[in-house]
């Protein structure tokens, strides 16, 4: 992605795509002293902008980094960015961070805390699967306990198991891996929260020690005035196999159905593709 033509919002202002560049002593490389946000932009509007950025905003302060810019500020940087690139569907990465500085240790409260903003086209995150269901392997490692790590937050450190996992699952033919969470319970994907069904009714981990998604949020509301019964609780592993519907969802994914996890197999089911159906209405409304 370092070598296109282009235009990068960077520390305030818009710099050619492949002048986008920081030191290698970084703290953010060292530390994962980094927050970031993964948004879309359909028919030039940002879904939910605002929330994202006040997001980056919270996953900030979540890691002692006040990032030196207002949600308006934000804002206007994400859509200048996507002007300057002659974007109005794209993705939209905002991405905060502890620049190299006066200090090399794990303390940086003296390095400066930088911002950027990039945006590119990126179409179905899953590719095929959102129409034959995603194929998920499942994580040996556990979304951590909120006692362990800020997990509410939007941050670099998070993502290490993802990334670990995305791969074995890969190498399995597999889109993407599902996590259970510290106690056991099914927790989310490596970039998207859960639903399942079961007869007509909706049911998705609680989101206690995991990222709740503004799609996640988005979805459950319009489950929601549908008048669908959404049980937002701890699900076991084990009750995959009594579920008949399951799909993702994410700013990236929108809303992916599942067609295997594990062993575990899931049709693509009408309310799964009303969901996924509504919610490109909605994003494009
Ligand atoms: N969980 C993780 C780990 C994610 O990276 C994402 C994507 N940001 C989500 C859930 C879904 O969040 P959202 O709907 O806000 O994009």
């Amino acid at each position: 992605y370092d070598d296109r033509d282009g235009y990068i919002w960077m520390d305030g202002k818009l710099v050619p795509w492949r002048d986008a560049n920081v030191h290698v002593l970084t703290h953010a490389l060292h530390y994962a002293s980094s927050v970031f946000e993964g948004e879309r932009c359909y028919n030039g509007k940002i879904f939910l902008g605002r929330k994202h950025s006040e997001r980056l905003l919270f996953s900030g302060r979540e890691l002692d980094m006040e990032i030196p810019y207002t949600v308006d500020q934000i804002e206007e940087a994400k859509y200048a960015t996507l002007k300057a690139n002659n974007l109005t569907d794209a993705y939209v990465r905002a991405v905060a961070w502890r620049g190299a500085g006066e200090d090399m240790g794990v303390s940086s409260a003296k390095n400066p805390v930088r911002m950027a903003v990039a945006c590119w086209e990126w179409g179905a995150y899953y590719g095929d699967s959102k129409f034959k269901g995603a194929k998920l392997d499942i994580s040996k490692w556990k979304r951590p306990s909120p006692e362990t790590i800020p997990v509410h937050a939007k941050a670099a450190g998070l993502y290490m198991i993802c990334t670990a996992s995305k791969h074995v699952a890969e190498s399995k033919g597999c889109s993407d891996s599902l996590f259970m969470d510290y106690r056991g319970y099914v927790a989310e994907a490596t970039g998207a929260n859960i639903f399942f069904v079961k007869d007509g009714e909706v049911h998705t981990p609680l989101a206690d020690c995991f990222l709740n998604g503004l799609t996640r949020q988005t979805v459950i509301g319009m489950l929601k005035d549908k008048g669908i019964t959404v049980h937002e609780r701890h699900i076991e592993p084990g009750e995959m196999e009594s579920f008949q519907q399951c799909w993702l969802t994410g700013t990236a994914a929108e809303v992916t159905p599942v067609g295997q996890i594990g062993d575990y197999t899931f049709e693509v089911g009408e309310l799964t593709k009303e969901i996924a159906t509504d919610y490109e209405k909605l994003v494009r409304s």
